[in-house]
């Protein structure tokens, strides 16, 4: 069986969260402050508030925005559902613009369109491992005044010319899940150079508790929204190998290109050339009449594949209920989520897996 993702755990990564067991300082201890501290520094912000999850991080960063009801924000239908739920917690709008077919990406040409006198802010999300096209996004931000909220949870340590992804907004988050870059299991992280919004995040993730650490003074509607110190301590352990994490991830993704290029029915991704990719998966893209077909067939040979983002956000049963969106709203994410095949894709996958996708991938297109 070759699965989809797999986390790379090794000796090191359980001995550090042994050891936290053993100091029977599970939560609240030091070990989330040493994560934060250690991933301030790898992206290159002042602050960074650790979280239970990718999706509590956005949350907070919407709420400690001041984003709420009657607001507009900008942001992609393609993409995890999270990135547009956690708008719709506040009582604020999500707005989409539709996607670039070459990077998966938010349009820019299209995003001014959209803007209206509601719209307070833009929540670009960095897809699969790059980064959108941060120039443009913080230009039409600037100029129309609005936040910007990356959701970076798809590319621990990408750039963009050179700088962070993460490193361009008012906020951004990162997550850590399995499957991603790092793992905590679940975990997430805000990122912020910006000292109050560091502050309301920290706050509000401990159910609304100011800085003097009154266990029972709750200065706001907050949130359970804490990583454990086992979590953490896996944290720091997966930082310290992360070069080795994402290198590994970019052979295998060169192998892929390298072997698939001989297949003419499949469209490799493509890195913008303004990007550093970091590959959360490997995206390829067939005709649509062929692409569950094609999973179905990688399946019977114990090979796992994954349709993504199938359906889009604004198809989800939820989003067509609640909003009215139907077929043909957002042709190009549409488009991509019809056609997008995720294949095996993680560290410690050898190039005998990534021939045996090969070859199979050959046998249903003979
Ligand atoms: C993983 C991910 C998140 C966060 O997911 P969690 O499971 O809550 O950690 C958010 N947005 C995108 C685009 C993601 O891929």
């Amino acid at each position: 069986m070759i699965p989809l993702a797999k986390p790379h755990i090794d000796r090191k990564d359980i001995k550090a969260v042994e050891k936290v067991l053993k100091s029977g300082r599970l939560s609240l201890g030091p070990k989330i402050e040493e994560f934060e501290e250690l991933f301030a520094k790898l992206i290159g912000t002042k602050h960074a508030v650790a979280v239970n999850s990718g999706t509590s991080g956005l949350h907070l960063c919407i709420k400690a925005l001041g984003i709420g009801r009657g607001d507009e924000v900008i942001t992609s239908p393609f993409s995890f559902v999270a990135s547009a739920n956690c708008v719709l917690f506040e009582g604020a709008k999500p707005v989409f613009v539709d996607v670039d077919e070459k990077t998966f990406n938010i349009d820019t040409s299209k995003i001014e369109k959209k803007i209206t006198k509601k719209t307070k802010a833009i929540l670009p999300v960095q897809v699969f491992g790059q980064s959108c096209d941060m120039g443009e996004i913080m230009r039409i931000a600037k100029k129309h005044k609005l936040k910007v909220i990356e959701d970076a949870c798809e590319s621990i340590n990408a750039k963009y010319k050179g700088k962070k992804v993460g490193t361009f907004g008012d906020a951004a988050v990162f997550a850590f899940y399995p499957n991603k870059q790092i793992t905590t299991g679940e975990g997430g992280m805000i990122v912020t150079n910006n000292k109050q919004v560091a502050e309301a995040c920290r706050s509000l993730r401990n159910q609304g508790r100011g800085s003097s650490r009154q266990w029972l003074t709750h200065e706001h509607l907050g949130y359970n929204y804490r990583i454990t110190d086992l979590q953490a301590a896996l944290g720091i352990s997966q930082l310290k190998k992360i070069n080795y994490l994402i290198s590994e991830r970019r052979r295998v993704a060169d192998l892929y290109l390298k072997e698939l290029a001989e297949i003419p029915q499949v469209t490799l991704p493509v890195t913008d050339s303004h990007n550093t990719h970091t590959w959360f998966v490997f995206p390829i893209k067939v005709p649509a009449k062929d692409r569950d077909e094609l999973a179905v067939h990688l399946l019977s040979k114990a090979i796992h594949s994954k349709a993504y983002f199938f359906p889009a956000i604004h198809l989800q049963p939820f989003y067509r209920k609640e909003f009215g969106y139907k077929e043909g709203d957002f042709f190009v994410a549409e488009k991509l989520s019809k056609t997008t095949l995720i294949l095996p894709f993680f560290p410690e996958m050898t190039k005998k897996q990534v021939l045996t996708v090969k070859k199979s991938m050959m046998d249903f297109y003979h």
